[in-house]
This record gives structure tokens, C-alpha cells and sequence, in this order.
């Protein structure tokens, strides 16, 4: 039989046993001495990152690198964080995620306020258009006076923003799948957004990229301002990565060949 003073004592137990976990600031198991590397990404970005149409699973070129370059960097597993782009580097910097890998280029501007590891990829800016537009572009000028689609705080927002400003409208779309939608429904006249997802969209949606803009960029895995610690170990890593034949695997399991 449970008398009243006992049961005020087991309430006592449970309390503190309930405080003790919550100042642990984690439910403790077998495996609490895990290391895991948060990673934060946006995952409408193919064949970077997107979501595998039939399990809903992140995957993508970006997603199988961070898990080669954790595992090499001493981590158990990666825990993907998916958000819109232009949210990944304030997640980095308010501790939010450990690093940041989503197509990012290297810029002058996001080195203020991050660090990047070496590079691991060449893009340039690519125009998309509906398959069936007769809009042509032979140089940056021929885009006067038409409305361009974007994904906010995207090089390709810069581009548009910087070179071509007024002559222009401008929207800005919080991810590819709905300024995809805005040019399929013409709401947008042309997309402007990095050469290999827009190549990678020809084929799978309606549209063709009908002009390159060159702009170099390189992308690179983002770290916190300062970690050095944890970008070097990055930049080992993905130097042994880049320099074996996983590399190539790799390559050829997202963009063929
Ligand atoms: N490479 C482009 C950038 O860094 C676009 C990246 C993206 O949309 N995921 O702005």
C-alpha cells in the first residue's frame, strides 16, 4: 500500500530525476559520446541536394561529400538541417548548424561573415526559359525589360540585382520549386539561377537554358567565422576526397558519366 508520505517522496525521486535530465540538456543513452556534425543545406537544389521523390529523403552530391568529409573528420554521423538559402548563413553564425554545404559560392561578401573551405565546384549563371519561349539571349542586354525570376540571396539575385538593376523586374522566390512554378505559369519570363542545377532542371521540367553568363564562381562548405579547427579538418578532408577515386564515383553518380 502507498501511503500519502510516500507518495510525496517518489514525487520528490521524479523531480529530480527530471531536472537532472533537463540540466544535462540531453536524454543520455548507450551511444551519448556520439559526434555529430550539423549540417545545414537547401535541399531544392539539384543534383546538390533535393529530396528523393519517392522516400522524401535529403540526398544529392553535397549530402554524400559532407557525410565522406565528416566521417574522415573524425564525426559518427551528419544531421541535415533543411531551410531556405538565404537563412543558412545566419544559422551559421547564431550556432545553428557546424557548416553549411548548399551550391554555395565563395563571394567576397559572405567571407566578411564566414569562412569557406576549398573549392569543390565551378558554376556559372545559366538563363532559363519555357521549352516552348522563342525569348533569345545573346548577351547580358538582351534581358532588358524582362521580368527574371531568382531564389533570394542567390548569386543569381546579385547578378540580376547589380548588372542589371532597373532595366528589369526582379522577383524573388524563397526556393527553386516555386520560381520553377512562376516561369511554368508565366509569371516569370526567365529564370536566372547556377549552370549545372538549371541543366539538371532541362531535364526534368519543360524548360531549356537558352544563355550562360560567365561569372566563375566556385562553391565551398561554410563554416563559422574563426573555426579554424574545424575547417582544416574540412579542408583535409575533402582534399584526400577530391584527389581519390571516390571523387570521381561520386561525380559520376550525380551528373553521369
Ligand atoms: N551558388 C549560388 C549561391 O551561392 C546558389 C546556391 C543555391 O541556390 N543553393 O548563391
Amino acid at each position: 500500500m502507498c501511503t500519502k508520505g510516500n507518495l510525496v517522496l517518489a514525487g520528490f525521486v521524479a523531480s529530480v530525476l527530471i531536472l537532472a535530465v533537463a540540466a544535462s540538456g540531453c536524454i543520455t543513452t548507450g551511444t551519448s559520446k556520439e559526434k555529430v556534425l550539423v549540417v545545414g543545406t537547401s535541399a531544392d537544389f539539384p543534383p546538390f541536394e533535393y529530396k528523393d521523390p519517392s522516400t522524401g529523403n535529403i540526398t544529392g552530391f553535397d549530402m554524400d561529400l559532407i557525410k565522406m568529409v565528416a566521417q574522415k573528420a573524425g564525426y559518427d554521423r551528419v544531421e541535415i538541417k533543411d531551410m531556405d538559402f538565404d537563412s543558412l548563413i545566419p544559422a551559421l553564425q547564431t550556432g545553428k548548424v557546424d557548416v553549411v554545404i548548399a551550391g554555395m559560392t565563395i563571394t567576397p561578401k559572405r567571407e566578411q561573415v564566414v569562412d569557406f573551405s576549398a573549392p569543390y565546384w565551378k558554376a556559372d549563371q545559366a538563363v532559363v526559359v519555357r521549352k516552348n519561349s522563342d525569348i533569345r539571349v545573346s548577351s547580358p542586354d538582351d534581358l532588358k525589360g524582362k521580368v527574371i525570376g531568382v531564389e533570394k540571396g542567390t548569386t543569381g539575385a546579385l547578378y540580376v540585382k547589380n548588372k542589371l538593376g532597373n532595366s528589369v523586374t526582379m522577383k524573388e522566390y524563397n526556393g527553386y520549386v516555386a520560381a520553377l512554378q512562376a516561369l511554368l505559369n508565366g509569371q516569370v519570363d526567365v529564370l536566372v539561377l547556377d549552370s549545372p542545377v538549371a541543366n539538371m532542371f532541362t531535364s526534368r521540367y519543360n524548360v531549356k537554358v537558352i544563355y550562360t553568363i560567365q561569372t566563375n564562381e566556385h562553391y565551398g562548405i561554410a563554416v563559422r567565422k574563426g573555426n579554424k579547427e574545424l575547417l582544416n579538418k574540412i579542408n583535409k578532408a575533402l582534399n584526400e576526397i577530391m584527389n581519390s577515386p571516390d571523387w570521381n564515383k561520386l561525380v559520376a553518380k550525380y551528373f553521369g558519366g
